[in-house]
């Protein structure tokens, strides 16, 4: 559990910085792209797109940076990191699948790295537990079915007691 709690801790990382790639790329194109002589920004239902993934942005990072706080701070963040790499996961394939719609056909081919994030958006929600072992235990947590059981060994706190 604890290499698990790492490693969920890297994809919830990874995966909101694929949605911060989700943004950039979408917002740079709504700005390039005109149709009926706007760019295609000015539509509200394109707006609408891109508000999804600045705030699925916020609330991931948010996550991460609590469960990565606990982390520096030596305290266990099981159901923490859980939870980032879910919420990370599921934000990540629904910003990628968007930033594919605001590049209409463009997004479908590999001229942009749009189609790119999407499949790889999608590999995250399957490996290092998948999407509903996440969800299974919030649930167990929140219903009291889970415990987390006691580690052997812990890591000490970052930078080790330095004040630096
Ligand atoms: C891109 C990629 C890279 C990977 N890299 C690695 C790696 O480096 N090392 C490694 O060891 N593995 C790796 N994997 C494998 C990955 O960890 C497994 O695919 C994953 O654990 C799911 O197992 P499975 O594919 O056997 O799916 P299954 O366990 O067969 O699950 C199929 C579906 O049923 C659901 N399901 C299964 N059991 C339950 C349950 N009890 N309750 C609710 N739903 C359930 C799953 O959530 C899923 O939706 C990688 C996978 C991918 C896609």
């Amino acid at each position: 559990m604890l290499c698990l709690e790492h490693g969920r801790y890297t994809v919830a990382s990874g995966s909101t910085g694929l949605i911060r790639a989700c943004v950039d790329a979408s917002v740079q194109y709504s700005h390039a792209r005109k149709t009926f002589e706007v760019p295609i920004g000015e539509h509200q239902l394109v707006k609408e797109m891109i508000a999804g993934m600045a705030a699925g942005y916020e609330f991931s990072r948010l996550l991460w940076l609590k469960a990565g706080w606990l982390r520096n701070t030596g305290k266990r963040a099981t159901r923490e990191t859980a939870l980032a790499k879910w919420i990370a996961c599921e934000q990540a394939e629904k910003a990628a699948a968007e930033a594919v719609q605001v590049h209409g056909a463009y997004g479908f081919s590999d001229e942009f790295p749009v189609e790119r994030f999407y499949r790889n958006s999608k590999g995250a929600s399957i490996y290092e537990g998948t999407r509903e072992i996440q969800k299974l235990m919030q649930a167990d947590y929140a219903l009291g079915f889970r415990q987390d059981k006691p580690r052997r060994h812990n890591l000490p706190p970052w930078p080790f007691g330095n004040d630096v």
